[in-house]
């Protein structure tokens, strides 16, 4: 059995690696589905408790939340989101879909789950028509 919830939030950043638009500090309105797979509880009827899930989830969104998410490498941005006194998040990769899938299948697995779940799966989208995706096997 499969469970999901989805996430929404809005955050900058911009990829130093990129020879194109991305170069450039935007923004996305981000959309993420986590997706818990495992046995059904018997005395629950539930893999997952939605509510367990969002109080698991939605710090780590919040954190992300109308900030710039800003690999460690790019001082000159670190400096500049400083002195401006706004919302920043600095991570020690480059900020593209599939970094941010791991980022957040990492907390997601350290978190205290249910021992019925076997599988989490974490899709991240920054645009409509984009996605990266991953999963672990616990
Ligand atoms: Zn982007």
């Amino acid at each position: 059995m499969k469970i999901a919830k989805d996430f929404r939030w809005e955050m900058a950043h911009r990829l130093q690696c990129h020879k194109g638009k991305c170069f450039n500090l935007h923004g996305h309105s981000y959309k993420m589905q986590v997706e818990f797979e495992g046995s059904v509880n018997t005395s629950t009827g539930m893999v997952f408790d939605y509510f367990d899930v969002k109080d698991i989830v939605a710090p780590l969104v919040d954190e992300l939340d109308h900030s710039v998410i800003i690999w460690e490498k790019d001082s000159i941005l670190i400096e500049k989101i400083s002195e401006l006194n706004s919302a920043h998040v600095v991570v020690p990769f480059e900020t593209t879909a599939e970094n941010l899938v791991r980022y957040f299948l990492d907390k997601i697995a350290k978190a205290t789950l249910p021992k019925e779940i076997t599988k989490i799966k974490v899709r991240v989208c920054e645009t409509e028509n984009t996605y990266a995706e991953d999963v672990v096997k616990l």
